[in-house]
This record gives structure tokens, C-alpha cells and sequence, in this order.
């Protein structure tokens, strides 16, 4: 008997930090395929205000009970990336109308450059739609309130490490 094949997908992006935008994403995607990888980018070019590890580490510690979640760092190229690890299907979310431009052109060239694997979109929830790292950042930074806008559990991380700098 022919056993089906796994569905994998990934979420990529820069999570400097996650927030309660990302997380939302993460937990709809992992009720879509068998497993969901979320693949944190390393890109010396953009400059982060956490390190790699910390942005890996603060995603793991919100994502620990979901079983099909697992947290990776990858570099170069997105669809290679795919390839190596045998997905199926890019995921993005979609705030405002401005993200739709940058997301279908980066959906076209990843279409261009692998014809075999597929972006799919999930739409943001009303409650996240004005959402970003940078405006935790900004927040943060300026001694706002960050709790409602990234999970509960990293709120003292972020403040611990914002006050750092
Ligand atoms: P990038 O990958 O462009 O560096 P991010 O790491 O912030 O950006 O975001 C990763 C993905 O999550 C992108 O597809 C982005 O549109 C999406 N995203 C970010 N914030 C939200 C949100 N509040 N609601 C839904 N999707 C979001």
C-alpha cells in the first residue's frame, strides 16, 4: 500500500521578534500541513536587534507545545532552502494591501527560480493586522507597553534586551 507523503511547509522570516502576529501564523499553518518548519533567516545585510540565536530561542520557547513546529535557522536562498528540507509549500502572511506587493513579487521570483513549489497566503487576523516587529521595537525602546502585542512569555526577554542596548 502506497503511504502519503508528509505535508511540510515552512513560514520564513526574520522574527526580530516574533509576535503575536507571527504566532498566529505559526499556529494556522501547523493545523495545514504534517509539519511546519519555521525558518529564521540569517541575512548579515539587515541588520537585527537580536542575534540569530536569541530569535530562534525566543520562537521555540512559544511554540514548545505545538508538536509539529520546529524552529531552524537558514541562510542563502529561500527555495533551496525548501529543497533541502523537502517542503511543500512556502507560507506568508498578508497584513495591509502595502505587504502584497513585495510578497507577490518575492512569490513570482521563488515560482521563477523553482516552478515546483508553491507560496500560499494566510490572511492576518484583525486583531494582529497593524502588527510588526518594529513597532514591538519602537514600543519597547520608548518604555511603551508590549503586553498583547507578542506573547506573554517573551515580554521580558524583550524588554531585557532592548534595555541593553
Ligand atoms: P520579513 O520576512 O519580511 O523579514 P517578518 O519576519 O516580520 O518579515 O515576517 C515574516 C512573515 O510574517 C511575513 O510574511 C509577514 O508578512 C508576516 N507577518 C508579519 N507580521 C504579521 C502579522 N501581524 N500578521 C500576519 N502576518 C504577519
Amino acid at each position: 500500500m502506497e503511504t502519503k507523503k508528509k505535508r511540510i511547509g515552512i513560514y520564513p522570516g526574520s522574527f526580530d521578534p516574533l509576535t503575536n502576529g507571527h504566532l498566529d501564523i505559526i499556529i494556522r499553518a501547523s493545523r495545514l500541513f504534517d509539519s511546519l518548519i519555521v525558518g529564521v533567516l540569517r541575512n548579515d545585510a539587515k541588520k537585527t536587534l537580536f542575534s540569530m540565536e536569541e530569535r530562534v530561542a525566543l520562537i521555540r520557547k512559544c511554540t514548545e507545545d505545538i508538536p509539529n513546529v520546529s524552529v531552524e535557522m537558514f541562510e542563502g536562498l529561500l527555495v533551496d532552502f525548501v529543497h533541502e528540507k523537502k517542503a511543500d509549500a512556502i507560507v506568508r502572511g498578508l497584513r495591509a494591501v502595502s505587504d502584497y506587493e513585495y510578497e507577490l513579487q518575492m512569490a513570482m521570483l521563488n515560482k521563477h527560480m523553482s516552478p515546483d513549489v508553491e507560496t500560499i497566503f494566510l490572511m492576518t487576523d484583525i486583531n494582529n493586522s497593524y502588527l510588526s516587529s518594529s513597532v514591538v521595537k519602537d514600543v519597547a525602546m520608548h518604555g511603551g507597553n508590549i503586553r498583547g502585542l507578542v506573547p506573554e512569555t517573551v515580554i521580558d526577554d524583550i524588554y531585557r534586551k532592548v534595555k541593553a542596548k
